[in-house]
């Protein structure tokens, strides 16, 4: 990103600054105050990264007890898998640690998977993304994003991303989603869309409510109809039910549009990278493969560069008519 890019944001952090914050105990200071430079905007965005690693670290947490049915929050220290050692604070760090212990235990020189550095990475710079899609309200759009006018859009994107993120790995490991992702998201996906109707771009909180059952039933619909039919052509469950609830919490987040773009992007993604998979060897045509994870990944496109992407689509449906 070049720092011209950046030039949007500064009227945001300016309310922040250390500037400001003089200004309101000494007035005077007000008529002082100089162009902010890029730095701040930066520094936000890094403290925005900073979060999401350790939203993301958390997310490990709750990938590796969930399925596993031992409590998200007791023991309230994270363990080693290997030697059930509890890890100390100074080897916990998000993205830093794993680094430093070069992926082994202290204690039993045990490997650490590489999957804890990826996902607290991922999320943290999907954490930054989110907030960098607010930083541009009425100017240029950053990295071709869609951007965000309302604030409360912020923590309810990070919210979808966190129960993506715990779905997708969750699924890659075990073949489930969980319910608390699946139907606890489309529960909060249909309140927050009451408190925050700017979610399905509305005004009233009865019509983001309304636009979410909308979502939520065509996701949900959708899939279900495509397991109906894949069950009568293979003769057994070609798709799993939290793939059905998953989408249908897409949908209560995200609405209908979102619904019918995640069921064509993530149906390529699944196919290109189950056919490579079976012309490499690693699986057989009638091997389960987790289909959670490219519904999240569609998900995530659709709430970044979404309203760009429908735009194109429409041009090509609907092309502009020439003029006489
Ligand atoms: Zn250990």
């Amino acid at each position: 990103m070049t720092p011209g890019n950046l030039s949007p944001i500064i009227p945001l952090f300016h309310d922040f600054s250390i500037p400001f914050l003089l200004s309101t105990i000494i007035p005077s200071f007000h008529h002082s105050i100089v162009p902010l430079p890029p730095v701040w905007s930066l520094i936000w965005t890094l403290a925005v990264f900073v979060f999401g690693a350790c939203i993301g670290s958390f997310l490990n947490v709750c990938v590796y007890r969930i399925p596993r049915e031992i409590s998200v929050n007791r023991p309230r220290r994270s363990f080693c898998p290997r030697c059930q050692h509890v890890i100390a604070w100074y080897d916990n760090i998000p993205l830093l640690s794993i680094l430093l212990l070069r992926g082994r235990c202290r204690r039993c020189g045990g490997r650490i998977s590489l999957r804890y550095f990826v996902v607290e990475a991922l999320v943290a710079a999907l954490f930054a993304l989110v907030w960098l899609q607010y930083c541009s309200p009425g100017g240029p759009p950053i990295l071709g994003m869609t951007s965000i006018e309302d604030w409360r859009l912020i923590p309810i994107y990070w919210l979808a991303v966190a129960g993506l993120t715990l779905g997708t790995f969750v699924d890659f490991d075990f073949l489930i989603i969980p319910d608390r992702v699946t139907l606890g998201g489309i529960a909060l996906g249909l309140i927050l869309s009451a408190a925050a109707p700017a979610l399905h771009r509305a005004g009233i909180w009865y019509q983001g409510l309304l636009r979410a059952l909308l979502g939520a039933s065509v996701g949900w619909g959708a899939l279900w109809l495509v397991a109906q039919v894949g069950r009568l052509i293979f003769r057994r469950d070609a798709m799993g039910f939290g793939d059905v609830k998953l989408l249908g919490a897409i949908g209560a987040f995200l609405g209908w549009r979102a619904v019918l773009f995640v069921i064509m992007l993530s149906s390529l993604l699944g196919s290109v990278v189950g056919i490579t998979l079976i012309a490499a060897g690693q699986k057989q045509l009638r091997s389960r493969i987790p289909y959670g994870p490219y519904l999240a990944l569609a998900a995530v496109v659709w709430m970044l560069w979404g309203q760009g992407i429908w735009r194109l689509y429409l041009e090509f449906v609907f092309p502009p008519m020439p003029l006489p």
